[in-house]
């Protein structure tokens, strides 16, 4: 897991998004989930997507997709994969870059299998539309990859219909299905949340070893800084629609520079403390209809609030000499503690 710097030309990034923002229209009314968002992925890098509830991370890799609903709008922004404008293809090659060169696993799995097909329809069919695999190849690359995903007894349940699965193994056959176009990338929201935590670990090791073999590149979107610890490069934490802060996984983890961060990583159980109750993030997150912000998003919940944080929005910006990290915040980071 090398992570590639977005600045060197020989590797250029595998993906950009460049001043997204997106909207829903919600009866007359305009919620901005996406504000002018900035980041790239490397061939091979991992990078965690992290933030509360409605923070927009959902939306964020929807808009890549361009998979937005029909309310939904990206309205600012461009989405490069290896520097060509999504946005600007037509919807047929669309078509062909998702479950080809991106795949996604979807936050809802029961949106995502077709109940009418057995699964190693569903599965062969992409295989034979991205790989140009026969029929056969394909189904027999299906089974391969529900093995490998944990499915028991893989080749039966390959021909049954997913209503005839578990729900953790209809997750799991999700995972398989996104994985089987063999995409350069793969966004997947919150990929085990539902699943036990000996099976979230099995796929896990899967992603990271697609990650050596073939130098896949993920953006995991994630509620468990635990899973973002083990697996991430990098890590993007949103709150209210922004980054507000990224770096590398490690270092953030250890030593955030964004108050929210630091909350965020208080409401974490310590794995010795399992019992304990989580400590939540006192308030709400801010309306997302109300037009541009005045302050800083967080300054209403921020414990470190102080007058200046009312006077505007702090850009995304490094603190000197660390280029490798943003945060959108005024204070020095070393007062950023608990
Ligand atoms: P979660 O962790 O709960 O999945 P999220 O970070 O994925 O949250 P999003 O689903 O991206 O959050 O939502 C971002 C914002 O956009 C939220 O305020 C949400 O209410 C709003 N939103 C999402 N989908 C729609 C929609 N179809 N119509 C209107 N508003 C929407
Ligand atoms: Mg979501």
């Amino acid at each position: 897991m090398t992570s590639v710097e977005p600045s060197s030309s020989a590797s250029a990034p595998l993906l950009s998004v460049e001043d997204l923002s997106t909207e829903y229209a919600v009866d007359g009314r305009v919620v901005r989930a996406v504000t002018q968002v900035t980041f790239s992925v490397g061939r091979g890098e991992v990078i965690g997507l992290v933030g509360e509830s409605g923070s927009g991370k959902s939306a964020t890799g929807l808009s890549i997709l361009r998979l937005l609903p029909r309310e939904g709008r990206i309205a600012t922004g461009r989405v490069l994969l290896d520097g060509k404008d999504l946005a600007a293809l037509p919807e047929a090659e669309m078509r062909r870059v998702r479950g080809g060169r991106i795949a996604m696993i979807f936050q809802d799995p029961m949106t995502s299998l077709n109940p009418y097909l057995r699964v190693e329809e569903q599965l062969a069919e992409v295989g034979v539309l991205h790989l140009g695999l026969s029929r056969k190849q394909a189904v027999e690359e299906a089974i391969a990859l529900l093995d490998r995903v944990g499915i028991p007894d893989a080749r039966k349940r390959a021909h049954g219909y997913p209503h005839e699965m578990s729900g953790g193994m209809r997750q799991r056959a999700m995972i398989a299905m996104a994985l089987i176009g063999k995409p350069s990338l793969l966004i997947a929201d919150e990929p085990t949340t539902a699943l036990d935590v000996t099976i979230q670990a099995q796929i896990l090791d899967l992603l990271r070893e697609l990650v050596k073999e073939r130098g896949l590149s993920i953006i995991l979107v994630t509620h468990d800084l635990g899973v973002v610890a083990e697996i991430a490069d990098r890590v993007l934490v949103m709150y209210a629609g922004r980054i507000v802060e990224t770096g590398p996984a490690h270092d953030v983890l250890r030593n955030p520079y964004h108050p929210y961060t630091l909350s965020l990583l208080r409401s974490v159980p310590r794995l010795d403390q399992r019992s304990a109750r989580l400590e939540s993030i006192a308030g709400m997150p801010p309306r997302l209809d109300r037009g541009p912000f005045t302050e800083c998003s967080f300054a209403p919940r921020c414990p470190f609030v102080r007058d200046a944080c009312h006077r505007g929005e702090p850009a995304l910006a490094s603190p000197a000499s660390q280029p490798a990290r943003l945060r959108r915040c005024i204070l020095p980071p070393e007062e950023v503690r608990p």
